[in-house]
């Protein structure tokens, strides 16, 4: 079969035989599919649809909904023709891969790693890969899950017995929702309403996760004054938001940041955090070389983030492989790069480096 892999006016398309898809556009094309991994914004098409032009989504039913619910006007996925195929990434809830068996794979965000309700991807074999290359670089190793959450828990019960509450902190969809599961058995569990509305999508599409209360609720119990301890799940805030200083004055609270940036030794430093934990919803360097390998692909395509260097190494490994340029990285505003830090105090801007 022949697959033709191109980036036209910046929207990532495979041509395959008579039709054409494209891949997480930023917007509108004229392919004759239009695949949606995931519902993070960097991978969807800002715009309103245009009237009475349908674009035949591919994607699962949990992405339209969340899109949906974050503002964009994700149609109705069609039925999946039964040439092509969804895999399970393991990034996200609703997180998909596009495949047509044995041909080709385009993973979208990826991650091997099962983390409480997500089970880590299962990569098919293709001859034509097409990777994401965030953490490629080799300084990006990740520490298991299971040491990082067991080192929070200890932290966090340090800190309970001094009375002192702490903000867990990552990105509103997906790494929120982790956190929210992970450290459920620790109360009262406190949650931003930004984290709080996500939960309940969440709960809507059959994941149980707990409750909580919302940052108000707790300020009118009471509970937001110096010596009463409490765990908040939180958006990424920087050391300058006011509700950061707020919380620090009134009640010492502390900040643990979970990221997979959090590798970078001057991470936590320089995001003004007091503790960084590098849990990500990404694969790590090692884990996309394993990607590669479980794949046997002919030909490899890295998008995002490290992509250069990705491509380079595994040339070297004796692959045929070749980077694209990311349609987010022409606009230069890629969320799969961390050229600088943000010291913002804009938060779309915050949020946007740890999707
Ligand atoms: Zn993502
Ligand atoms: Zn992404």
């Amino acid at each position: 079969m022949r697959i033709q892999v191109a980036i036209n006016e910046g929207v990532l398309a495979v041509q395959v035989g008579d039709k054409s898809i494209s891949l997480d556009p930023k917007r509108d094309s004229n392919s004759d599919f239009t695949f949606v991994s995931h519902a993070h914004t960097d991978h969807l098409s800002l715009r309103k649809k245009k009237r009475n032009v349908s674009r035949k989504i591919l994607a699962s039913q949990a992405t339209a909904v969340i899109a949906n619910f974050r503002g964009h006007d994700l149609e109705t996925p069609i039925d999946i023709p039964e040439e092509y195929n969804l895999v399970d990434t393991g990034h996200i809830l609703g997180s998909r891969g596009f495949l047509i068996p044995d041909e080709l794979f385009y993973t979208g965000d990826i991650s091997m790693r099962d983390r409480a309700f997500l089970k880590g991807v299962k990569p098919p074999r293709a001859k034509n890969l097409i990777v994401e290359s965030t953490f490629a670089r080799p300084e990006y190793v990740f520490p298991s899950l299971e040491k990082c959450v067991h080192e929070t828990n200890e932290l966090i019960s340090k800190m309970y017995s001094r009375g002192i509450p702490l903000i867990l902190m990552g990105y509103p969809l997906g790494k929120a929702q982790l956190l929210t599961e992970f450290f459920r058995h620790w109360d009262p569990l406190i949650v931003h309403e930004s984290v709080h509305e996500m939960n309940s999508v969440y709960r809507q599409l059959g994941i149980p996760l707990k409750e909580g209360m919302t940052f108000s609720q707790a300020k009118e119990n009471g509970m937001i004054q110096r010596g009463v301890p409490w765990i908040m799940i939180s958006p990424f805030m920087s050391r300058s938001a006011e509700f950061i200083k707020t919380m620090k004055s009134s009640c010492n609270a502390v900040t643990v940041g979970f990221t997979g940036w959090a590798t970078r030794a001057r991470f936590r430093q320089v995001m003004g955090l007091d503790y960084a934990i590098p849990v990500s919803d990404h694969c790590d360097c090692n884990e996309l070389l394993e990607i590669v390998r479980y794949c046997n692909p002919e030909k490899v395509y890295t998008i995002h983030g490290f992509a250069d260097y990705l491509a380079t190494r595994l040339r070297t490994l004796g692959y045929e492989a070749e980077p694209l340029m990311s349609q987010n990285k022409r606009k230069g505003n890629g969320s799969h790069q961390i050229r600088k830090i943000p010291h913002s105090k804009n938060q779309s801007l915050i949020d946007s480096y740890f999707s």
